[in-house]
């Protein structure tokens, strides 16, 4: 780790975490019912940044009744090009404020910079002005029938598509602003309305971004934002008879409890969970591209990603150079402060996160796992932990069956030639969301990437991301599709209505 840098935070991001953070209810900033707060941790310095309302349940009511009465007031009469439009002046709203919503995300993260950077301009922005174009294309169809009573050709029946209704949007701390821009841009291209509730963890973008809102002239009420704690907040809107629908990221364990809170009035759920993903190398593979790939597919964001390639499986011929080369690259990430331009290496999310990551550490020592490199906690402030490998890892260990959320790679070879053989091994998991198949032959490419149980699958690459490529879950990774057209589709519910003439 660098020496004790200096962080230097402009004046604009400091005056936002200075200032008085409320919720937005109708439009307008109040504050949360109970007066309690929440300090907002710098997690690279430890040290408070900032304070932000604790929402409860009658913040929650209060936010679902604005959110239900916009539904079918002035949102529900503006056309959709209209729409469109609000979606894009949002798109430039972040535009005109990318440096200090960066700022604010690696403050509140603490992901490093340029990774703040890319995912704001990559897919925040970029997933406004998709869903923006889809706003116009949302329409249903006519079906030729002659349903009972009708005479041939006396009948006609179309399909309107309409909003889901009121949508309770539910997001983790791993990369804050992304997740609220992905939850609320399909929501509002379908014409929903919105209660949004950020990870206690990192309030600060979505909180800044609640202000954008309010300048891109979307009407009052049809985006509401409550901060607060998820078994609170985040459970009232979840157990809500007046929510139609939640989209909610998250652990697998918090996904199951939304499932369970939901089936009061069977609200419509889209979860998106918690990952194992496998990284498959073969023997032919471009190892000048697949020691990075593999590299970053693991320790993206410190490794606190649904996505990452926590499972590295390689051929044996391989196998040495591979890791040799992988351990090379984590070795030689620097970590510390995100704000500073050399680092590139952040600190886990909180005390919390780490000794997990720590306890998940020493559980692979114990279960006879060899550490090839890593291992250990960085520095006496802020949440570091070095990028971890551990080689020779058995299928059957909690470090390859676990979700760790952190930055240790399992590594394993295989000298099988079977394809079914070597993706029984990667499918060996309750998981189901990324992988990643390396190799230069296209059929073997092709039919591991079916043989591999997950949402998405990537051949020389890992973890594929775009606003038109569908992405989500299999097995306890989740349900439904977010991104795409597949990710509008839950935001909205089929009418059929039939003439007879
Ligand atoms: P992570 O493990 O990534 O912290 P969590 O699943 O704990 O993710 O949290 C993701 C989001 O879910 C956060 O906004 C959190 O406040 C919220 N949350 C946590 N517990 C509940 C709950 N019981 N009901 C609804 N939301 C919750």
């Amino acid at each position: 780790m660098a020496e004790a840098q200096e962080i230097n935070i402009s004046n604009q991001a400091r005056e936002f975490l200075d200032s008085n953070h409320q919720l937005l209810i109708n439009g307008e900033w109040v504050a949360s019912k109970s007066g309690d707060k929440i300090a907002v941790i710098d997690p690279a310095t430890e040290e408070q940044i900032s304070e932000v309302d604790a929402g409860n349940a009658e913040d929650i009511n209060d936010a679902v009744a604005a959110a239900r009465s916009a539904l079918t007031g002035e949102w529900s009469k503006i056309p959709s090009h209209d729409r469109a439009q609000i979606l894009n002046k949002l798109a430039d709203e972040i535009e005109m404020n990318f440096d200090v919503l960066s700022e604010l995300e690696v403050l509140d993260n603490g992901m490093p910079m340029p990774l703040a950077q890319y995912s704001i301009a990559s897919h925040g922005t970029a997933l406004l002005r998709y869903y923006a174009s889809w706003a116009t294309k949302i329409h249903g169809s006519t079906i030729p029938v002659s349903p009972g009573g009708a005479m041939n050709g006396e009948s006609i029946t179309y399909t309107r598509r309409e909003p889901i209704g009121v949508v309770g949007a539910i997001i983790p701390w791993n990369s804050p602003l992304i997740f609220a821009i992905l939850k609320l841009t399909p929501a509002l291209a379908a014409g929903c309305t919105v209660i949004l509730k950020p990870a206690e963890l990192t309030p600060m973008t979505a909180l800044f971004l609640g202000e954008l809102i309010r300048n891109s002239g979307i009407p009052k009420g049809v985006v509401n934002i409550v901060t607060g704690y998820g078994e609170t907040a985040g459970a009232a809107l979840t157990e809500h008879h007046d929510v139609d629908k939640i989209a909610f990221t998250g652990s697998t364990e918090v996904g199951k409890k939304i499932v369970e809170a939901s089936i009061g009035n069977l609200k419509k759920v889209t979860l998106e969970l918690g990952g194992k993903s496998p990284v498959v190398v073969f023997p032919d593979a471009d190892l000048e591209k697949v020691i990075p790939g593999a590299a970053r597919a693991c320790f993206f964001l410190q490794g606190q990603n649904c996505m990452a390639g926590t499972r590295l499986f390689v051929h044996k011929d391989i196998y040495e150079p591979v890791l040799a080369g992988v351990k090379e690259m984590a070795e030689a990430f620097t970590i510390g402060h995100g704000l500073i331009p050399t680092n590139d290496f952040g600190p886990l999310i909180s005390a919390t996160q780490k000794k997990r990551v720590m306890e998940y550490i020493q559980i692979g020592k114990d279960e006879g796992a060899d550490l090839l490199s890593g291992g250990e906690s960085v520095g006496d402030k802020g949440y570091f932990v070095q990028p971890t490998i551990f080689s020779n890892v058995k299928g059957d260990m909690r470090i390859a069956r676990e979700e760790i959320f952190g930055p240790v790679l399992c590594a394993e070879s295989f000298d099988d030639s079977d394809l079914e053989t070597i993706a029984n091994k990667a499918n060996n998991t309750s998981y189901g969301l990324s992988g990643s198949v390396w190799t230069q032959d296209i059929s073997v490419a092709h039919k591991m990437a079916m043989l591999i149980d997950s949402g998405q699958v990537s051949i020389n690459c890992h973890a594929a991301v775009d606003p038109a490529i569908p992405f989500g879950g299999n097995k306890q990774s989740g349900w439904g599709r977010e991104f795409g057209k597949e990710g509008l589709e839950p935001y909205l519910k089929t009418k059929a209505t039939t003439v007879i003439f």
